[in-house]
């Protein structure tokens, strides 16, 4: 579903550079929740910007359902972004714009569904991730568990086959995290969604995915099944 191959990647600013991934072979299979952990400056948002492509990389390959990203053009870049949904640790939603507005403005910029389209869309998304009556709320009105329901419904709009979360549970408190967890689970059950997940919380990786790597200094240092790679409960 997901592979890097021979990934490596070099910021540079000035004369000054940072390699922030080394050498990086990876594979994500369809349909598993696969985490990424690691410290910070370990290089795990930076792996995640590489598959949807909001960075590049300065070596190596990375293919989501085959594809090569490098080889697409910025027309079929534009196509292939809707493929990936991405949610965020401070959820990214527009404050002047409703519950429904967030969601339904991540569709009208792909433009290809009518309004009475968009709007039937965001009531199913809704009612997927429990906030039907909180369809015409600001942000503001809304607890840290009931913003990254939108930010899920948000990411879900335009049906991806992958999701990609960013630290999506650090600003949540233990029983929110826990019930936002429980929803990453049920979509990737019911939709076969494809989840890479990237925290620093151990619980996190634990609760929800089924493999797991270890990243350190931008190099993977340890990966397998959640079970293995943390053996101690
Ligand atoms: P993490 O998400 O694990 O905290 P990052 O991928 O954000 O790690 O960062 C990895 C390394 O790359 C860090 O040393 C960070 O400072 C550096 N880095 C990340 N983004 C940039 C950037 N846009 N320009 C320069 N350096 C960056
Ligand atoms: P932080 O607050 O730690 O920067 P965020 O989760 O808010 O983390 O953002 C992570 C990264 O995603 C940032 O590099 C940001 O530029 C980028 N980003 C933010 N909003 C969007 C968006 N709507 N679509 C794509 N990328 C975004």
């Amino acid at each position: 579903m997901i592979e890097f191959c021979g990934v490596q990647k070099t910021y540079t600013t000035g004369n000054a550079s940072i390699t922030a991934l080394q050498r990086i072979d990876l594979k994500v299979n369809e349909g598993e929740i696969f985490g990424v952990i690691g410290h910070s400056g370990a290089g795990k948002s930076t792996l995640i910007r590489l598959i949807n492509l909001l960075e590049r990389p300065t070596e190596g390959t990375v293919k989501v359902s085959g594809v090569d990203l490098m080889a697409l053009s910025e027309n079929d870049l534009r196509q292939f972004r809707q493929h990936v949904g991405m949610i965020f640790q401070h959820f990214n939603l527009l404050g002047s714009m409703t519950v429904a507005e967030n969601i339904a403005y991540a569709m009208r910029i792909v433009g290809q569904k009518s309004a009475q389209a968009i709007d039937a869309r965001v009531d199913e998304l809704l009612e997927l991730v429990g906030l039907s009556k909180h369809k015409h709320k600001y942000p503001r009105q809304l607890s840290g568990g009931e913003k990254q329901r939108v930010g899920i419904a948000r990411a879900l709009s335009n049906h991806p086959t992958v999701l990609l979360c960013d630290e999506a549970t650090s600003a949540l408190d233990p029983q929110t995290t826990h019930s936002i967890l429980q929803l990453l689970r049920r979509i990737n059950e019911t939709l076969k969604l494809t989840i890479v997940l990237i925290t620093h919380e151990m619980d996190v990786i634990r609760t929800v995915c089924d493999r797991v790597a270890v990243i350190d200094g931008g190099r993977i240092v340890e990966e397998g099944a959640v079970t293995q790679v943390f053996l101690h409960p």
